[in-house]
Order: C-alpha cells, then structure tokens, then sequence
C-alpha cells in the first residue's frame, strides 16, 4: 500500500482512513459511533497529529465518531460537501432537480459543525473533491493527486468483491441498500472509473490495487 494511507477499520467492515501530509494527518470519515479511540491510537502511532476531517458522505457509519473526535481534537478542520452538510441537521429536503427517490440508510446528525463546506474541484490538502452523487445527493469522493489512491466512500464497496452501490452486492448488502439513486450512482461508478485511479481505498472493504479490471466489472454488473 502507498505510505500516505493507513486504513483504520472496526469488525473488518467498516473503514476509516488516515492520509498523511506534510502538516500531519487528514482522516477520511469516522466510521460508527465509539470509534474515536481507535482512530486516535492509529494516529499516535503514526506521530502525526489529525489536523483534518474530511467526510464522504452523512450515513450514520461514516460520521458516528464525528462529534467524538471534534472534541478530543479542538481546532480540527471538519469538511462534508455542501449538499450533504444539510443532513448533518437533519434537514432531509430534497432539491427540486434532484431525482425524488427515498434517502436511503441511517441519518444520525451531529453537533458538530462543519468548518468548510466542500464542492467538487476543491482540495484538501493533497486529496481532491470529486462529485460523485447517487449513494447520497452530495457524496464525495477523495483523490490523491500525489499517487491516485482513490477514497472512494460509498461510491464502491470492495468487502465480498469490487461492486458498485447501484446493485445489491449479496455477498454484503448493506452498502447498496444504502443507496439513495440508482441511476446517478452508475453514472458516478463510471466518471470514478474514468478517473483511472491507482487504488481504491472504500468506506467497507480492503484496499484494492489497480482496481481498473475490477470496476470495469463492477459497472458491467450493475448496468
Ligand atoms: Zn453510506
């Protein structure tokens, strides 16, 4: 694996990520709630500091630490994209452009409030923000522009296989059924996959390498 990731995970289903930079640690979402003290070991062990958070997506097991971590880590920067930052308030309005399908998964809210609201072609600190609606109206996906890992959220699960979140995945469900729109997440599964990243680094799954062959798939599965 690439030496910025370290992957933090919790039962082997569901992931965390610390993304090392120059000024310390970014940590891509939060995994389920009472997970806080897992991430921060992974962070003192690599002796870097979390001086980010930047989530993928509002879904209960990627924000359930949020408001832990926000307190053991006063001053930490805390990024959502913008449309899903709504959810963070429990404001579950859908836009009027927006397909008016039924959100989907666990929407617990949090206290805390994001310091940066993100839109896709913005950076944080070495990742960038790329759209990729569908699972939630404004989930993101991370891109490392230094190696092309690519922090994928939700967008793809690898645990049972590299699969899309348009298509049940039998061998592990949850994620797909998860799913806010079908149509717009195979549209995001291809513009990821246009992306050519070198890894897929996913909200529930192992890291995959060179995941090209596999998202081919995936997309091919689910279409
Ligand atoms: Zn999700």
């Amino acid at each position: 694996m690439a030496d910025n990731i370290t992957r933090v995970s919790r039962f082997g289903f569901v992931n965390a990520y610390l993304v090392r930079e120059d000024d310390g640690l970014t940590l891509v979402d939060t995994m389920i709630p009472r997970s806080g003290k897992a991430i921060l070991a992974a962070a003192q062990r690599l002796g870097a500091p979390i001086v980010r958070i930047a989530l993928t997506h509002a879904h209960g097991d990627h924000i359930g630490s949020l408001d832990e971590l926000a307190d053991a880590l006063p001053g930490v920067e805390v990024m959502i994209s913008t449309r899903d930052a709504r959810f963070l308030h429990k404001d579950m309005s859908l836009d009027p452009g927006e397909p008016q399908d039924k959100l989907r998964g666990s929407w617990p809210g949090a206290r805390t409030e994001p310091t940066r609201t993100l839109e896709p072609g913005d950076t944080v600190g070495s990742l960038e923000v790329v759209a990729s609606p569908g699972h939630t109206p404004g989930h993101v996906a991370f891109l490392d522009t230094r190696d092309r890992t690519l922090y994928c959220g939700d967008a793809f699960s690898t645990l049972g296989g590299v699969a899309t979140t348009a298509k049940v995945n039998p061998r592990f469900p949850l994620p797909a059924m998860a799913t806010w729109d079908k149509p717009t997440e195979i549209a995001t599964a291809r513009a990821l996959r246009a992306l050519d990243p070198a890894r897929l680094a996913p909200g529930h799954g192992p890291v995959v390498e060179n995941p090209g062959g596999a998202m081919d798939a995936a997309i091919a599965k689910a279409s």
